[in-house]
């Protein structure tokens, strides 16, 4: 059984996820009519031996998608971050300086 260490809820069995897929493949941008690129990012996989980042979703938990790098020889989970930077504070912004009315 593998242990995924949420960053939002902490170490939960893998039943609370869902695998979604290799997180390291890049979707073409949508105006790339390149039949290949597409062909590619729909059907071709790796399957390596070794370290693999991946999609997981904490399904049955906060429902954050994940990045979870884990070795495919003996389940080793190495590291586990959020799929999206959650937003951050932006700074207020300046003001401008009042217009002049017409005269
Ligand atoms: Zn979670």
């Amino acid at each position: 059984m593998l242990r995924i260490d949420c960053p939002c809820c902490g170490p939960r069995d893998h039943d609370e996820f869902r695998y979604g897929g290799d997180a390291s493949v890049i979707r073409p941008a949508l105006d790339d009519a390149d039949f290949e690129a597409w062909y590619r990012y729909v059907f071709v996989r790796k399957n390596p031996a070794g370290l693999h980042r991946e999609h997981w979703q904490h399904v049955l938990g906060c429902r954050q998608w994940l990045i979870v790098e884990r070795d495919t020889r003996n389940h080793a989970i190495t590291s586990v971050a959020l799929a999206r930077r959650p937003p951050t504070k932006k700074p207020p912004a300046k003001k401008s300086p009042p217009r002049k009315s017409p005269q």
